[in-house]
């Protein structure tokens, strides 16, 4: 077989046309405009790429057909069509061409009755967009030559439990989408005819921005489409619910500029009032009554916690949220100092959660409440770890009753300043209250930068120094404690 010319399309392309015909456009013409990647896009990727690599463990013994350049897919054609020639029966990476459009399926597998081909993904779902790229890779192969008696998608299980060695035919879940690639089939070539005519006019489409810039795929021109867009505008309008692209499409760019007679909820109102007349507001009484029920010694409490599609423990489920690390100060009275206690698993490939139960129902003893900043996640990971560890339920269900959420006079809106633009996140509360404090200085700023890099270093691919960075994630946690403390302070001054 000769070395196909370049193709006009790709899978991914195919895509960004059927989200956005504009990303299409200008991913061909002006990839110059993309936004950068960031830390957590980066590992989704790395992450989708090991599950790909495991998932090859369910058909063993194949080819694998990946070209040496991303940018010489032709190659990667060429090889498949003399796999198949030679009678190969496991391919991975098996790529084919067909009227300039290209498609690379994860693994293409010879049974007695035919070809059969399996597309990896790290979800837990088939959702409408596998579907439809899975269709368009079956139109390829078809046509290419290779009849498909099957097309699945090979997705994560979640409620596969690890016990020992990945037993990858539980980890994975294979269904069947040809059903849903006959009915979509017919609409293949139009869309493709439809792609390429756009490309070769070379006439950027006018297209607005809409719910279609974060639908299917969080689009990576925002940067560009969105400038427009003040930095605080109608989109961050909290728990929107669709008023946000009702604002916009009406004219409205910033709160701001919405009359005083429109009609909002009484939340929407709430942020939006606030940003016109820069007043707050402090409901004294509801506070002082929460602060009167507070028993000390008071403990403030921060769990991060780290999931990865293929589970690191034993007893624990792909994408289950595991606490590694805690941050506790506690103080022994109102007026008392503060003692600060903290936990960080070792990555050593041995399970954390025991060790980090017992110093943590020592370090909360037995009296006093224990206040978290939304008391529903802690809750929930302690609730967890008591079914997990079933010898710790009855100290872990004490802890339970013990929890209060210091959240909660700011998600009662009993305290709200326009600083805190509509949310009661403590990354809008703790500046709006205490504007002398933040993360600026830490090398780990929020959390999912902690769970990443934990999980990078549970799952061994770490790269840097491990010490450095075990004490940039103490320095995170305990500042999330020292956060709450702080601004439990301010709530005494009210
Ligand atoms: S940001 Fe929105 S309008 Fe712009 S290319 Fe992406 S999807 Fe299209």
């Amino acid at each position: 077989m000769n070395k196909p010319p370049r193709h006009v399309l790709s899978k991914s392309t195919f895509m960004s046309g059927m989200q956005c015909e504009k990303k299409l456009f200008l991913g061909k013409y002006h990839r110059n405009l993309r936004d950068d990647i960031s830390a957590a896009q980066q590992a989704i990727f790395s992450q989708g790429t090991s599950v790909g690599e495991l998932a090859c463990q369910l058909f063993p013994g194949g080819v694998d057909c990946t070209p040496e350049s991303y940018y010489d897919f032709q190659k990667a054609v060429v090889k498949t069509q003399e796999c198949i020639d030679a009678g190969e029966t496991i391919i991975y990476e098996a790529a084919f061409q067909f009227d300039g459009v290209l498609a690379a399926m994860d693994m293409l597998v010879k049974t007695n009755d035919g070809w059969r081909a399996y597309e990896v993904k790290s979800s837990t779902s088939v959702s409408d967009t596998y579907r439809m790229d899975g269709t368009l890779q079956y139109y390829v192969i078809t046509n290419s030559g290779i009849p498909l008696k099957d097309i699945s998608i090979v997705y994560i299980n979640n409620q596969y439990v690890k016990n020992g060695e990945i037993d990858v035919h539980q980890l994975f879940t294979i269904e069947s989408i040809k059903e849903a690639v006959q009915e979509r089939l017919a609409n293949i070539p139009i869309d493709i005819a439809r792609f390429k005519k756009l490309l070769s006019d070379k006439i950027e489409p006018e297209i607005e921005i809409g719910t279609h810039c974060s639908t299917p795929y969080g689009c990576d021109f925002k940067g560009h489409c969105w400038k427009h867009v003040p930095k605080y505008s109608v989109f961050d309008i909290k728990y929107a619910k669709g008023i946000d692209w009702k604002l916009y499409n009406e004219g409205y760019l910033t709160t701001k500029e919405i009359p005083d007679d429109y009609k909002l909820n009484e939340r929407h109102q709430i942020q939006v009032s606030g940003d016109k007349t820069g007043e707050s507001i402090i409901n004294k009484k509801n506070i002082r009554s929460f602060l009167d029920q507070l028993n000390y010694p008071l403990y403030h409490l921060d769990f991060e916690t780290f999931g990865s599609a293929v589970p690191v423990y034993d007893n624990s489920r792909p994408y289950q949220q595991l606490v590694f690390q805690y941050s506790l100060h506690k103080q022994e009275t109102i007026d008392s100092e503060y003692e600060h206690f903290e936990f960080l698993a070792e990555t050593n490939n041995k399970d954390p959660r025991p060790d980090l139960i017992k110093q943590m129902i020592k370090d909360c003893e037995t009296n006093g409440d224990i206040l978290t900043y939304n008391i529903g996640f802690e809750r929930g990971k302690i609730n967890d770890l008591a079914k997990q560890f079933p010898e710790f339920a009855e100290p872990l269900h004490k802890l339970i009753d013990r929890l209060k959420d210091l959240m909660l006079p700011f998600q009662q809106k009993w305290y709200y300043t326009p600083d805190m633009q509509g949310s009661y996140s403590i990354k809008k509360v703790l500046p709006a209250l205490v504007p002398e404090l933040n993360y600026n200085e830490l090398k780990i700023q929020e959390g999912n930068t902690a769970s990443n890099t934990f999980a990078q270093m549970a799952q061994g691919n770490f790269i840097g120094d491990v010490t450095q960075t075990r004490k940039e994630l103490l320095e995170y946690c305990k500042m999330d404690t020292w956060a709450m403390v702080k601004i439990l302070e301010r709530l005494y001054l009210v």
